[in-house]
């Protein structure tokens, strides 16, 4: 009989952390490899946030606190919610968590039934159906191709609804393809969703502060009558730079906060209090880091679409937000690069040019491979100078 318990042999450790692992090992082993496979900001937390961390250490701020957040950090996060989305909770509709991830893993673990169907869009963030099948339920991935931008449409949004279906994962702007949905197809898919009645809505919301060209950010709780039934996520990561200091929280009906509360108590409570105190600041404090960092962003992202659009055999779909491009390499997969899939593309750009990426595999779409540009364009320059020379040394 194994230690291991069943509920492990239904999931995988996270690919993206592992390729972000794997270029760490080979740096550690003298290679010169550029790591574009991390989900994080290459900037620092700015300093108001960094002083308030220190401050609620040297005032003492160093207890437990309430389990799902403090009143103070629960307030900020009210604030937060009138001020950008335009919607009002009460404190006992928020709960905060150790990363949007964990608010993330206790609202599947709170709400799944042996059997549940989650919808997720593909491409997807890869720890949604891992999350998933370890809360005991099925994920039902449905595919959005690169013609439809990488999102879901109402048409196969209604058509992948069933029975069993207990939730629907929205994620705008995405990981991977960094796709933002405009308010008319959020409206689109809330339609289906009234007509439906039953389906949960889950809106991660965490890289709402990345994005460019003006795109309107729009979250479905907002401009549909579905607020009753949709868990709105968010989290200080992306937004401020403050992925070590691990903050998200979530804004929803009361009875799922209060099972997800349930949850957080009897496994890790309350996220570190000093992090608690430096989101506070970060959510009520100064909003300017917030607009520099995506001025920066855009002109990698530019930088990065012409690049990768100038290379033979790659096309790139500019997205409207997140850090990440998702391009296709599927017309250099074949007999003649001896490439079969896009894994096969991957290890070879990291075996011969040194260059870490993440397969498309990986979220749930094959053929694509995603680029993190949340690196220096010194970095970034180097790696698209890579990529052009091992993709054109087929021809
Ligand atoms: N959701 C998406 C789409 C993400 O990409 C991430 C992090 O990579 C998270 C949620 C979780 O972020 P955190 O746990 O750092 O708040």
């Amino acid at each position: 009989m194994s230690i291991i318990s069943d509920s492990l042999k239904r999931i995988k450790p996270s690919p993206t952390i592992a390729v972000t692992q794997k270029a760490r090992e080979l740096r550690t082993a003298g290679k010169d490899v550029i790591g574009l496979g991390a989900g994080e900001p290459d900037f620092d937390t700015p300093d108001n946030i960094k002083n308030a961390a220190i401050k609620a250490i040297k005032k003492g701020d160093t207890k437990y606190t309430a389990v799902d957040g403090t009143p103070a950090l629960k307030k900020a996060v009210i604030r937060k919610f009138k001020r950008e989305n335009k919607l009002t909770y009460s404190a006992d509709q928020i709960t905060v968590g150790t990363g949007g991830k964990q608010v993330l893993y206790n609202a599947f673990m709170a709400t799944l039934n042996k059997g549940d169907e989650v919808i997720i869009p593909a491409p997807f963030w890869v720890s949604y159906p891992d999350m998933v099948l370890l809360a005991g339920g099925k994920p039902k991935i449905v595919k959005c191709t690169e013609q439809e931008g990488f999102k879901i449409t109402a048409k196969k949004l209604k058509k992948a609804i069933s029975k069993k279906t207990k939730w629907i994962i929205l994620n705008s702007p995405s990981n991977p393809t960094g796709a933002g949905y405009t308010k008319k197809e959020i409206q689109d898919l809330a339609k289906v969703l009234i007509r439906n009645k039953k389906v949960f809505i889950l809106s991660d919301d965490i890289y709402e502060h990345v994005r460019y060209d003006n795109f309107n950010f729009f979250t479905i709780a907002q401009i549909s009558k579905l607020k009753d039934r949709t868990l709105t996520m968010n989290g200080v990561s992306k937004s401020y730079a403050m992925t070590g200091w691990r903050i998200g929280y979530a804004a929803g009906p009361r009875n799922i906060i209060k099972a997800i509360g349930k949850i957080q108590s009897q496994s890790t409570s309350n996220p570190s209090s000093i992090s608690q105190a430096a989101a506070v600041e970060a959510l009520n404090g100064n909003q300017s880091f917030i607009k520099k960092r995506s001025n920066a962003f855009k002109k990698r992202r530019d930088f990065v679409v012409k690049s990768l659009n100038n290379i033979k055999g790659i096309n790139c779909l500019k997205p409207n937000g997140a850090f990440y491009v998702f391009p296709s390499c599927k017309s250099l997969l074949n007999k003649k690069t001896k490439l079969k899939t896009d894994t096969d593309f991957v290890q070879k750009l990291l075996e011969k040019s040194n260059v870490a990426v993440v397969q498309g595999s990986a979220f749930g779409l094959d053929g694509y491979f995603r680029i993190s540009y949340a690196t220096s364009m010194k970095n970034l320059k180097k790696a698209m100078n890579r990529i052009k020379s091992f993709c054109e040394s087929f021809e």
